[in-house]
């Protein structure tokens, strides 16, 4: 039978479990920016897959060490050595100035790793009493949908019929560091949060929170945990969203971009004081580290290097967010970001506005139902930029 939207779509929708709301758009091929459909009709992709893809879709240098790899070996395990992991480790080390690396694969995986690490962290080093250590996280937050993701979230959606949840788990108000500084009691092992909130709607934090947070932590000897999997990797203009305030986390959470939007990786990164807590058997994945996912990580990253993608973000985001400012519209509330990691709040649901710009070729999703995010991968010129920018001026300016 022949591919059509129409078919894929009846096809998903018949057989997949419902947990997505889709905009009705089959994508069947992809390069840089542009994607396209089974008909042939193309689309700038304004998401990248949830910032996954920041290095272009099917970046030669990445697709070339993936083809590289899969043609010697592709997964080991971790009961042997695979000799792209070393690399991989050393890669990431020498990026986040972190002395220890573990690697998994999805960025829920790495979320759950970092739990793990503070809690064990917790009880051998800290010295808190069995069973006790508490974890606080942010209202707003978005860090996956395992268990200890949805434990940690504050939106009913995500925990309910889940129950019950992770207990040690406490919430205060985002960039408020007084609501902080009242939760720390001496059980607690960690503060976990998303330097800018992405799934919120693109929050970015009152000015020196992130400085204050980790100073508070540092004195109370709570660790710092950075969630980067969306916001890192040269997403909000800088190489970490941290850096916005020359912050260094006790430790990273890595993903996403961090497999170029080509093979799922993720890891988190710390000193050894932290993440030497593990032990052989304490915890592992079978996928975790494989040499495929490290080979195409390690390019990955190079890519971001060589091409400069966080300093493009930079650049191209404070021109893209002033183009979205100055246009004239009855709907839009306001418009924030950092670099290429843009949210536009309007007055009114996002969704039709999303579907209107499909319309008009341009790819996006609505995040919290009156946000449009738009975060191109970083690869983008600035003339597809204008281009963007001209659709999106005609479909905001109406009314
Ligand atoms: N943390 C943040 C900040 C995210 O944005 C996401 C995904 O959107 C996750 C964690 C979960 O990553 P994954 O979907 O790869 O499990």
């Amino acid at each position: 039978t022949e591919t059509s939207t129409h078919s894929v779509i009846e096809q998903t929708t018949q057989y997949g479990a419902n947990n997505y709301h889709p905009l009705p758009v089959v994508i069947s091929e992809a390069k840089g920016v542009w994607v396209k459909n089974p008909e042939g009709q193309t689309y700038m992709d304004m998401l990248s897959a949830y910032s996954a893809v920041n290095q272009g879709h099917r970046h030669p240098k990445i697709i070339q060490a993936l083809q590289e790899q899969a043609g010697k070996v592709t997964l080991t395990s971790r009961a042997f050595h695979n000799d792209q992991l070393g690399p991989f480790y050393e890669k990431v080390s020498d990026l986040t100035s972190k002395d220890m690396i573990l690697p998994m694969n999805t960025g829920s995986e790495a979320v759950e790793t970092a739990v793990k690490s503070a809690r064990r962290w917790a009880y051998d080093v800290k010295g808190v009493a069995g069973n006790k250590a508490e974890i606080i996280a942010c209202e707003g937050n978005f860090h996956g949908r395992t268990m200890t993701a949805v434990s940690l979230s504050s939106e009913a959606e995500n925990q309910r019929g889940f129950g019950p949840m992770l207990p040690g788990i406490k919430l205060v108000p985002y960039g408020d560091i007084e609501a902080l500084k009242a939760a720390i009691t001496p059980n607690t092992a960690a503060f976990l949060l998303e330097p800018i909130q992405g799934e919120a709607g693109i929050n970015i934090p009152p000015e020196g929170f992130l400085k204050q947070a980790a100073q508070v932590c540092a004195e109370q000897n709570v660790l710092f945990i950075a969630d980067e999997i969306q916001a890192g990797l040269g997403r909000s203009g800088k190489t970490f969203a941290c850096d916005w305030e020359d912050v260094e986390p006790d430790m990273y959470i890595l993903g996403k971009a961090l497999g170029g939007g080509v093979f799922p990786i993720s890891c988190v990164a710390a000193n050894k004081d932290i993440l030497g807590v593990f032990n052989p058997g304490s915890h592992g994945s079978t996928f975790g580290g494989n040499p495929l996912a490290s080979a195409v990580s390690v390019a990955a990253l190079e890519v971001l290097e060589e091409e400069q993608l966080a300093e493009r973000s930079l650049k191209l985001g404070t021109y893209f967010q002033k183009k979205l400012k100055a246009i004239e519209s009855s709907v839009v509330k306001e418009v924030r970001g950092r670099g290429l990691f843009v949210g536009v709040e309007l007055d009114v649901p996002a969704r039709p506005y999303c579907e209107q710009l499909k319309e008009e070729g341009l790819l996006c999703k609505e995040t919290h139902e009156t946000v449009i995010r738009f975060a191109p991968p970083l690869v983008i010129s600035e003339e597809d930029l204008d281009w963007a920018i001209e659709k999106i001026e005609k479909v905001l300016a109406q009314k």
